[in-house]
């Protein structure tokens, strides 16, 4: 009988503060771990990988004590200090790519169902590279978050980032997704945004949010609304593009404010040099925002330049 060797899955959990919650998500997902291991559905060489992203509690001693009470199952690295989510993942994943086939992430406070990673192996298996997890309702998040969020992925949509709604950044990446990632070299990394451009075949997984299991969250609003601006300016020179047209507005609307104010001049109505101010202001503006939309081009092109992103990515040869 041909053997077939399963695929080593290494599940990425970024921790920041997380003792509380840990104590509770680590038992999950080491129970889910095992259960497809012992189906025989992935290696018994697969992981967890917790990345302490500069914790200030016990977060990696806790680690430290899992890794060594569950040798080979539990791995960690630790930051030297607090980078934020994104960069913590990153940290992960690029960690997990040398040593596994595919690499699961999600947040260590069990708001994602981590039920759903069952899911997500089976589809890879099945030949997906990208599988990302989708929220089926947003029923624990308040009238607020879900409302706010959805207005910013139409804001994304709008400004021409292409990104998966519904989904945060549970995902399952396969060792070759993982590959092209790592050739996204840009400092500013909004992860939802860079993974559709990846490719590949790519799946969705759908999963109910609950609530967080402990702690508190660590993307308050304020924290939200900078990541949702990053990610918009991380993707899009759209902004800049637009002061250009609003400058060609304005230069049209400049034919009828001249109309007008070339009229009340003859009519004899105005005092004197109200004409030629009115109409220079008027001319003035929408020159400096072409100016200014001119030059936001040149700085456009140049902002995608210097992230140095792959051009393109292969998905097959024959
Ligand atoms: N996190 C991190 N570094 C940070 C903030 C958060 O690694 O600076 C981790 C955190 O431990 C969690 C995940 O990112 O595993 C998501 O954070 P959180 O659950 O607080 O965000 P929310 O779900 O409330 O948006
Ligand atoms: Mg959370």
């Amino acid at each position: 009988m041909l053997k077939t060797t399963e695929p080593v899955i290494a599940i990425v959990v970024p921790c920041y503060n997380e003792e509380s919650a840990l104590k509770h998500t680590m038992p999950e997902l080491l129970k889910i771990l095992s259960n497809l291991a012992e189906k025989g559905d992935i290696s018994e060489e697969s992981y967890i990988l917790c990345v302490d992203d500069g914790s200030r509690d016990a977060t990696w001693r806790d680690i430290c004590a899992l890794a060594s009470s569950y040798p080979g199952r539990v791995h960690g690295v630790a930051l030297a200090h607090n980078r934020g989510h994104q960069y913590a993942l990153l940290a992960g994943l690029m960690t997990a790519k040398e040593n596994c086939d595919a690499a699961i992430s999600i947040d260590a406070d069990l708001q994602d169902d981590p039920q759903a990673i069952v899911a997500m192996v089976k589809q890879f298996k099945a030949g997906s590279e990208i599988v990302y997890g989708v929220r089926r309702s947003r029923e624990t998040d308040t009238w607020f978050k879900r409302n706010s969020a959805r207005a910013f992925y139409k804001l994304q949509r709008a400004m021409g980032l292409e990104t998966v709604y519904d989904h945060a950044d549970y995902r399952l990446m396969s060792k070759r997704a993982l590959d092209i990632l790592s050739e996204y070299g840009e400092q500013n990394l909004f992860l939802r945004g860079i993974v559709p451009q990846i490719g590949l075949t790519t799946s969705i997984v759908y999963y109910d949010r609950a609530e967080r299991v402990a702690g508190e969250s660590k993307y308050p609003f304020k924290k939200m609304l900078a990541f949702s601006i990053d990610g918009i300016t991380s993707f899009s020179a759209k902004p800049m593009q637009w002061i250009f047209n609003i400058g060609i507005l304005i230069l049209a609307v400049d034919i009828i404010v001249a109309i007008y104010v070339l009229v009340s001049h003859f009519c004899g109505n105005t005092v004197s040099g109200w004409s030629s101010l009115m109409l220079s202001v008027w001319f003035l503006g929408s020159l400096i925002l072409i100016a200014i939309g001119v030059v936001g081009e040149y700085v456009g092109k140049m902002f995608m330049e210097v992230k140095h992103r792959p051009r393109y990515n292969i998905r097959d040869r024959v």
